[in-house]
This record gives C-alpha cells, sequence and structure tokens, in this order.
C-alpha cells in the first residue's frame, strides 16, 4: 500500500487541510491539521506514523514548491514543520518522518528518550484493519525518539509568513499539552485539550487541577471573542 491510499485530506479553506489515516479506526484516532502559510507550512500533529506522511503531502499535492528566500526557483521543498500538541502516541508517532519537529519543553525529554510510557502508547491489531506492510503486528509499534528542533513555551509564536499561530501551554491532559491559537482568524488547534467526548484526565501526566486552570483558560478565550472554531481531536470539521 502506498503513502498516498494510507491518508485521506480534505481542504477545510484558509490555507488548513484536514487529514486522517484511513485504516487506523480507533476512538484514539487524532486528526492532522496542514496549515499553509505564505513563507511556512505547519502540519500539527502526525499520527501514529506507520506510513510516511510527508511522503503523501508531496505526492497528493498538498505542499507548494520552494522559492523562498535562498532556494532556487522553483526549487527545493518548503520549510515543513511538525508541531505535537503533545507526545501522545497518536499524535507523535510520525514525527520522526520529519526534519524539523516541534514539542512543548515540559515533553521534550520524553520525545527525546522515545519514553513510551509517557506517549501513552497502546495500539492492537484490530484497530488497525489494513496493515500498513506484510507481517505488521500492533506489538511492535513505539513511539520513536525524536531530537526536537524546536522547544516551545508559551507564547512562543511560529510565523508561517501571512499568518501566525502563538503557542499556549494548556497541561492537564498531559504536561506538554499545547493549543495553537491563530488570532487574527480566531482559530484554535487544541488537540487532545478539548474534543468531542468525555475529558480524559487520568493519564500517566494527567492533573486535574492544571486541567481546571487550562479549561478557565478555555472558556475566557471564548468569552473576549478570541476564538470562534476550534479544530478538534475526534470531529474533523473545524467549527
Ligand atoms: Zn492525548
Amino acid at each position: 500500500m502506498s503513502a498516498l491510499d494510507w491518508f485521506a485530506h480534505k481542504p477545510l479553506g484558509g490555507g488548513i487541510y484536514w487529514i486522517q489515516e484511513r485504516f487506523y479506526e480507533s476512538g484514539n484516532r487524532a486528526n492532522i491539521w496542514l496549515v499553509r502559510g505564505s513563507q511556512r507550512d505547519v502540519v500539527i500533529d502526525t499520527g501514529l506514523g506507520l506510513r510516511s506522511l510527508p511522503d503523501y503531502l508531496h505526492s497528493a499535492g498538498l505542499l507548494r514548491p520552494g522559492g523562498g528566500p535562498g532556494e532556487a526557483e522553483g526549487g527545493d521543498r518548503r520549510p515543513l514543520l511538525a508541531v505535537a500538541t503533545h507526545v501522545h502516541f497518536d499524535h507523535a508517532g510520525g514525527l520522526h518522518q520529519f526534519d524539523e519537529v516541534a514539542v512543548h519543553s515540559a515533553e521534550a525529554g520524553a520525545l527525546l528518550r522515545g519514553d513510551n510510557y509517557e506517549t501513552v502508547t497502546w495500539l492492537s491489531d484490530s484497530e488497525v484493519v489494513r496493515p500498513p506492510s506484510p507481517g505488521w503486528s500492533a506489538r511492535q509499534f513505539r513511539v520513536q525518539p525524536v531530537q526536537p528542533t524546536h522547544v516551545l513555551q508559551e507564547g512562543d509564536v511560529i510565523n508561517l509568513g501571512d499568518r501566525q499561530l502563538t503557542v499556549m501551554h494548556m497541561p492537564g491532559h498531559s504536561r506538554g499539552s499545547i493549543c495553537l491559537h491563530d488570532r487574527d482568524r480566531k482559530i484554535l488547534f487544541s488537540g487532545d485539550v478539548v474534543y468531542d467526548g468525555s475529558m480524559i484526565d487520568w493519564l500517566p501526566y494527567s492533573k486535574i487541577s492544571d486541567y481546571v486552570t487550562t479549561c478557565e483558560r478555555l472558556i475566557e478565550l471564548v468569552d473576549r471573542g478570541l476564538v470562534e472554531k476550534a479544530c478538534l481531536h475526534l470531529d474533523y470539521e473545524c467549527r
């Protein structure tokens, strides 16, 4: 099976694309977001990483060619940064496929170690309805160690050229959970901080008191009119 078969995508408008791993049928399946900017594109979360997400993005024509400063006209690929909203396996498994990887400082060590306790790696054969390769077994699956190229903190701004994503440290579900806020467009990429369904606050590095504070920040964002759409975990629509 090629990478082209493994994923599906849908343009949501405004330079945002929803991407899904088609054959991972599980309530844990995380959405993958591609956000395109005038200077740089960003992938928010990367799925399990069973097939190459970068290959898919290029094969499906989702990435524009280079041509930015220092690049030959129509030449090299544009900068592509993979940002993990947190290191749980369903979001961080594909990070190793990218040259540039960003994660919050609180989980950078877990990613560097390939700490499959903190990444909460749990995958069964029945959830992967088409094996990515002959003889593949879920027991082999691990989040691979990755050296982050960008270690994020609260308030950092990821500059895509014509859009900026502000990092909000929102611990509770995990200690390094972040949301990415496009202030100009009032869009929040929320990772597992908020989604359809009951909130998960009982994982190894979950902390309920932090989650309460995080929820208060979320409510304030909405009350102040700073967020009108959220790109969530389970529901692929930005809404
Ligand atoms: Zn999670």
